[in-house]
């Protein structure tokens, strides 16, 4: 069979190596780095991924030292005892036939203790610690202590290091005259401020030699004010070919970035361009980056020329099997990351381990299995929204008999609205998967079909009920005004709204309301750019050009009751919250908090804020004040029966919650 991604899957020659295809699955801090007896866990996450085809696979970020730590107990490597850890990882890895490389990344003023350094004594937005200015016997040391870090993970067995150069770290920060304003040999213009680099890639070669492969992650787009343009990023890519890389991976963007890089609401593939501008003035292979989750965009980078290799990460925490599927034809079969960062680099920075919303085995591969059961069992899954989906796919994969009834025509449940929402295009991919599962699982799937209590009582060993929320009613006078939309027939389009729109509820349907309502559809890259003010050209400092956001096509006003507007508008993603918000304030949102809904009537809507009655004249009032359980095919006390998701708890639910749970019960039953 010809191969359905020819240029993704081709081998490729690195230093003393060949890479099966040109799939790396890039670092991912998944919280399993930081502790040397996590490493079990963290060798049989990489495994599984390593036997699932990616060629190369690059751990999460290890400090040369420990004032180049991320966080007080964050992974080091510094010493032989470290190296012996390292070991089970690489031999892990090995074992399943592929490559890994080890992150080496000193934090600098990104480090989240009292002991951090950077190029000169400025915070960073994002941090509360103000960093000590390195001297230059310091720097030096730095430079050594990469040196020993990239000596050790030879030692340790590894295929070679990855150097991190981007994302705003302590290298990104001597790059950039936006941190560096030294005046001595390591600051100035780009030739200076590059010196660390250099030395630091020039300090690894003389150590591990030419059999070891030396990736650099360099910022490509910094997209912070002060940082480099492309002509300076050039310059420097060429240094590091010439101190002797063996690849330049990309990166886009620092974490203080205020311009989202790789959340649902960017476009897939959005900075492939900036990767192509590098590639063309280099000798050494280019990695594309960021936003990249199928293989068809992968493929199509790589045929195009735009790079050599693809890094994905998340989309590897979703389906371990991914280059697998791909390269045996099997691409609706892939659990797509969808970019949502919940349950990934949300808990990250919440000090928790990662995992992935749609696959909640990632990073405990050890502890949630689904082995086949040697005693099949006749299952109903009631409901089809992604818990029920979960639960009977997955119980359906482990041989059970199951049937899943749904009482509308489609699957789905609530992922069906979140797909209709501007930016979470990619939610459509987690369905196009449930129906591939149910396909190859033989899941007796009845749509239209509503269930009734006690209905299914003696035809089935276990019943799995899970037929999710349906939007909260507040009591407000007029609630049944013509004007009251839900958010439900709003976003399935049962409903349309006026110019002129309250939304009444902040939480994350609120957010998503807010985007249906203003957001312009599917936006192309270039779009997107404008909209945010990107060049990827990086013609000025840091590729930020000013933005041409379009005239929002409505007024809309976000109302929530509890005091206080800070993060309002944000929705419940620490990592993805700030654009929602910045998104929202840029199309023109007004956001009040502290709101008392008084009435709705032909006026449009009386509330009460800060001791004042105010009427919002408006067309149309969405209702967006969260969700109550659908719970009434459930019959209590029935030990066969098992209640997931929204059925079970409505009230800070959310997907990564109720497909956790409902995977969690099906590895049981
Ligand atoms: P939610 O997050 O609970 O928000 C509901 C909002 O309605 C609250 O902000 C609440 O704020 C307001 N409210 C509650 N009862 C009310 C009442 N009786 N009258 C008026 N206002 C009332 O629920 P949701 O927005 O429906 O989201 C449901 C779940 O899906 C959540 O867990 C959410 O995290 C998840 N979700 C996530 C995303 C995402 O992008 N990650 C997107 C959508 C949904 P006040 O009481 O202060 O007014
Ligand atoms: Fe992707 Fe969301 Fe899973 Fe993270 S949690 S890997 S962003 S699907």
């Amino acid at each position: 069979m010809a191969s359905p991604f020819p240029h993704l899957l081709a081998p490729i020659a690195l230093a003393h190596l060949t890479l099966p295809n040109r799939v790396i699955m890039g670092s991912m801090h998944t919280g399993l780095e930081d502790h040397c007896w996590h490493f079990g866990r963290l060798a049989a996450f990489y495994r599984e991924r390593a036997a699932g085809g990616a060629a190369l696979i690059v751990t999460g970020g290890f400090a040369p030292d420990w004032r180049g730590r991320l966080s007080p107990f964050a992974g080091t490597m510094t010493n032989r005892a470290a190296a012996l850890w390292h070991r089970r990882l690489t031999r892990a890895v090995h074992d399943a036939g592929s490559r890994i490389v080890m992150q080496i990344l000193h934090a600098g003023r990104y480090g989240y203790h009292p002991l951090v350094e950077s190029a000169t004594a400025l915070r960073s937005p994002i941090s509360p610690f103000t960093p000590r200015a390195m001297s230059d016997a310091r720097i030096r040391r730095v430079i050594g202590h990469f040196a020993r870090a990239a000596a050790l993970a030879q030692a340790a067995g590894y295929d070679g290091v990855e150097i991190m150069g981007s994302e705003g770290y302590l290298i990104n920060q001597f790059l950039s005259s936006r941190v560096n304003h030294r005046t001595d040999r390591w600051g100035g213009g780009i030739d200076a401020r590059m010196r660390v680099a250099i030395e630091i890639v020039r300090a690894v070669r003389e150590r591990v030699g030419d059999a070891f492969v030396v990736m650099f992650r360099l910022s490509l787009l910094d997209l912070v004010e002060g940082g480099n343009t492309m002509a300076e990023t050039i310059a420097v890519a060429q240094a590091l070919e010439h101190a002797g890389i063996t690849l330049l991976n990309s990166g886009i963007g620092w974490h203080e970035a205020r311009i989202p890089t790789i959340g649902t609401i960017v476009p897939r593939a959005a900075f492939r361009e900036a990767t192509a501008t590098v590639k063309r003035a280099l000798r050494v292979p280019v990695v594309a980056s960021n936003r990249i989750n199928t293989p068809e965009i992968a493929e199509d980078i790589v045929a195009s020329g735009d790079a050599d290799l693809v890094s994905m990460a998340r989309p590897f925490l979703a389906d371990p099997q991914f280059v697998a599927k791909a390269a045996a034809g099997r691409s609706a079969d892939i659990n797509t990351c969808i970019a949502c960062n919940q349950a990934c680099l949300d808990r990250t920075f919440r000090n928790q381990r990662a995992s992935c919303l749609v696959n909640p085995r990632a990073c405990r591969e050890t502890e949630l299995g689904y082995a086949m059961t040697g005693t099949p069992r006749r299952i109903a899954v009631v409901g089809a929204g992604v818990a029920g989906l979960a639960a009977a796919t997955i119980a359906a994969g482990r041989g059970h008999r199951v049937t899943l009834f749904e009482a509308s025509d489609a699957i789905g449940g609530q992922f069906r609205l979140a797909m209709e929402v501007p930016g979470k295009e990619d939610f459509r991919d987690t369905l196009r998967y449930f129906d591939s599962r149910i396909a190859t699982t033989g899941v007796d799937l009845r749509l239209n079909r509503r269930i009734a209590q006690g209905e299914l009582a003696d035809a089935f060993d276990a019943v799995v009920i899970a037929t999710g929320v349906t939007p909260r009613i507040p009591e407000i006078d007029g609630i049944d005004h013509r004007k009251v939309i839900s958010y439900a027939d709003l976003i399935a389009r049962r409903r349309i709204a006026g110019s002129t729109v309250a939304v009444i509820g902040a939480g994350g349907i609120g957010v998503d309301v807010c985007t249906f309502l203003l957001a312009r559809y599917a936006l192309s890259p270039q779009a997107w750019c404008d909209e945010w003010g990107v060049d990827v050209h990086a013609r000025e400092a840091g590729g930020l050009t000013p933005a041409t956001p379009m005239p929002p096509p409505r007024k809309v006003w976000l109302l929530q009751r509890r005091p206080g507007s800070k993060r309002m508008g944000s929705g419940p993603g620490k990592t993805t919250g700030w654009a929602h918000r910045l998104a929202l304030k840029r199309m023109g949102v007004t956001m009040l908090a502290g709101v008392e809904y008084r009435a709705i009537d032909d006026h449009g809507l009386r509330i009460r804020v800060d001791g004042t009655e105010r009427c919002l004249a408006v067309d149309s009032v969405i209702i967006c004040a969260g969700q109550e359980s659908v719970r009434d095919a459930i019959v209590t006390g029935d030990p066969r029966m098992h209640v997931i998701g929204g059925a079970y708890r409505a009230s800070e639910l959310d997907a990564e919650a109720a497909i956790r749970q409902a995977a969690e019960l099906a590895a049981r039953l």
